[in-house]
């Protein structure tokens, strides 16, 4: 058998297929418009093509990495490809698996910015040119079925039409290794797939069912577990159990990325980091410092994928052990966090075990000290609140805007993003532009003001490297300056407006 045989192929459109020059935070580019950069550079700028052998992925996004390892367990004949390169194995492939992210560009940070630039964001772009590219569409022709699966399978349910159509075959939504090997052998055996396949409760992997992934992962990033304990109201991993991998797995898989991906960068992924090892909302010191102590010893440089404010508040002295570990190797390590709302009320009614194991009217006093903590351990956090969450009053909004300004010295970036409704509140409505107020144009102004002060202060840090690095911090330095300059000048416009407005009235 060569690689010339494969009958299954995994690829995603390149807005995933990135390393994003190394750096998770540069993602959220693929999140925005066309803009004043002409899109080839812009796209060079924010999601580099991933580098390949002979058309194969030499990394991948880990959860193709993840269905592409259970595959392999049940003795399939499966490739991961560019999607540059599909044609070159189209020859015997009998089922393409898509993996996507966001490919509608309904989720929070592209449906924001969509409804503030008034076009479709970069990754829907791709995903789109993906399914409808000539390649797909001769495979098609050939009989192949194409199967679509990834966190953003759920924006489907409001595009049934492209199924309906065929254009896919078969959606499938949740976590799938129980369920792939079924899926993807009725495909081959020319069996007719459901339009929608959600994976049901019994269905969720345990600990045992998660293989190993035995390809390399982009930027080295690795599942520490899944779930989260704290059920927020608008998140969708509220739905699936907390589960947490030994610390033997993630080094396994660690050493998969440093031994065939020469990567010697991890990115621990987890909806918590800092709970890692813990069955309640209390860090487990012995069980972070060994991880971080065992990860550290095999690789350069580490980044965490999300963390909470209220775990870092609840263990300053262990963040400070973390940092401590972490820096004799790197400058500062970055971090996703959800800051949600500056309010107590309405922190209290939509996420109340968010600031466990503090009290959910303590959330912004919880919020303030976790940035404080953050700041002085040089962790830095890209921090998301959600604009238009559903009974905020104007109340809720004038204390977020006072919590952006508590955390005004801490180095952070601070996002504004619209209300999507997912998880238990994925039957409210979606919050339009048309619905934007005065306060929250200001609450937004706010952050913007914040992270553009921010902004340059972290490129410094993150691109210290000498060679191409540097002239490409310089780039982001004037791409930075320009959108600088051009919130600045709508900031004037609003004011001028509400000035014009005054004087009238
Ligand atoms: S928003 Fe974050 S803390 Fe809340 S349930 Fe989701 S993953 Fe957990």
């Amino acid at each position: 058998m060569t690689n010339q045989d494969a009958t299954i192929l995994l690829t995603a459109d390149r807005t995933l297929m990135s390393n994003y020059h190394g750096n998770q935070f540069l993602g959220f580019g693929t999140c925005a418009p066309s803009n004043f950069v002409p899109d080839v550079l812009y796209s060079y700028m924010f999601f580099p093509p991933l580098k390949t052998n002979k058309g194969l992925a030499t990394s991948a996004p880990y959860g193709l990495r993840k269905i592409e390892a259970q595959l392999l367990k049940e003795d399939f004949n499966v490739l991961t490809v560019s999607p540059q390169h599909l044609r070159k194995y189209l020859k015997t492939a009998k089922v393409i698996g898509i993996h996507t992210m966001d490919p509608f560009g309904f989720g929070p940070a592209s449906t924001t910015l969509a409804s503030i630039f008034h076009k479709e964001p970069f990754l829907a772009r791709h995903f789109q040119a993906l399914v409808t590219s000539p390649v797909i569409r001769e495979a098609k022709k050939n009989g192949c079925k194409i199967i679509v699966g990834g966190p953003g399978a759920w924006q489907f349910h409001y595009r049934p039409q492209i199924v309906e159509r065929k254009s896919i075959d078969c959606v499938v939504e949740g976590e799938a290794e129980k369920v792939v090997g079924k899926i993807f052998r009725s495909a081959l055996n020319d069996e007719k797939l459901p339009d929608f396949y959600e994976v049901s409760h019994e269905d969720v992997p345990k600990l045992e069912d998660i293989p190993d992934i035995v390809q390399p992962s982009v930027n080295g990033l690795i599942e520490l577990g899944r779930g989260c304990c704290r059920g927020c109201e608008f998140c969708n991993v509220t739905i699936r159990p907390l589960r947490w991998y030994p610390l033997e797995k993630i080094l396994r898989e660690a050493a998969v990325n440093v031994k065939i991906g020469k990567h010697r960068v991890v990115c621990l992924h987890s909806e918590d980091v800092m709970l890692y090892g813990s069955q309640n909302t209390i860090p487990n010191d012995e069980k972070l410092i060994k991880l971080h102590e065992s990860v550290m010893s095999q690789i350069h440089s580490i980044s965490w994928s999300h963390c909470s404010l209220a775990a870092v508040a609840a263990k300053p002295k262990l963040v400070a052990k973390l940092s401590e570990i972490i820096l004799q190797k790197q400058a500062w390590w970055g971090a996703e966090i959800g800051l949600e709302t500056g309010s107590a009320t309405l922190a209290k009614k939509i996420m109340p075990a968010k600031a466990l194991p503090f009290k959910p009217e303590e959330w912004p006093q919880v919020a303030r000290e976790g940035f404080g903590i953050m700041h002085d351990n040089k962790l830095c956090p890209a921090a998301t609140l959600i604009v238009g969450l559903p009974d905020e009053t104007e109340e809720d909004i004038i204390k977020t805007m006072e919590l952006v300004d508590d955390v005004s010295d801490c180095r952070s970036l601070i996002v504004p993003l619209f209300f999507v409704p997912l998880g238990r509140l994925k039957n409210r409505d979606w919050f339009r532009k048309t619905e934007v107020n005065k306060l929250h144009e200001q609450l937004m102004f706010k952050c913007a003001e914040h992270s553009i002060r921010w902004v340059d202060n972290l490129l410094d840090m993150s691109f210290t490297d000498k060679g191409y690095r540097v002239a490409l911090k310089e780039f982001y330095k004037v791409f930075a300056g320009i959108a600088k300059r051009q919130i600045r000048q709508a900031e004037t416009t609003e004011l001028q407006k509400q000035e014009k407005r005054k004087l009238q009235d």
